[in-house]
């Protein structure tokens, strides 16, 4: 199946980095198409492969009330039938939201590609000021690959799309 997941809290610049993964922009408004599983962000196309990019609304939420926990199981069964997950976090903020939507994510992920983009680092002076918390992520969660990306800039932008295209499996061709 062609589709690849954007994940994250809201501001740590999945919007950004799709308009640089779809090398347009695109309007991101509330009236995103949708079906009734994926909300279609974006379509990536060149003359071997669609990428059907999606986001999943929802998984952030906190899950005291039956509503939310509701809204997540919906979120996470959304991301069954994607070949690969971008996580994205703010490369500045790190919060207890991106270690929950990671845990959800990685329940029962299986064997689809999950890739940590860690964006903003255009913002981050210090670099190696990143290295202990993830050295902290890396025990916790399983990555295929950990990316430090600005998605204003267009850093490790293309790696993305390179993997996001080596995930789909072969012969793939949607709305030709
Ligand atoms: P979304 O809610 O996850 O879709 O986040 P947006 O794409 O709307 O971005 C949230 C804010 O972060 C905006 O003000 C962006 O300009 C900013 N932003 C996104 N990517 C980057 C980046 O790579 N570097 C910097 N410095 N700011 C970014």
């Amino acid at each position: 199946c062609g589709m690849v997941a954007i994940v994250g809290r809201p501001n740590v610049g999945k919007s950004t980095l799709l308009n640089k993964l779809l090398g347009q922009k695109v309007s991101i408004t509330s009236k995103k198409p949708q079906t009734t599983r994926h909300r279609i962000m974006g379509i990536h196309t060149d003359e071997e492969k669609q990428i059907i990019f999606i986001d999943t609304p929802g998984l952030h939420i906190d899950e005291k009330r039956a509503i939310n926990r509701l809204m997540n199981r919906a979120a996470a069964s959304s991301l069954a039938d994607v070949s690969m997950v971008v996580f994205v976090v703010d490369g500045m903020t790190w919060t207890e939201d991106d270690e929950m939507v990671l845990n959800k994510l990685q329940q029962g992920s299986g064997k689809r590609k999950t890739v940590l983009a860690i964006n903003k680092v255009d913002n981050i002076k210090d670099k190696e000021a990143l290295f202990p918390y993830l050295a902290e992520l890396s025990e916790k969660f399983t990555f295929d690959e950990i990316l430090p990306i600005s998605a204003t800039k267009g850093t490790n932008v293309q790696r993305i799309l390179d993997l996001a295209q080596a995930s789909l499996p072969e012969g793939q061709f949607y709305f030709p």
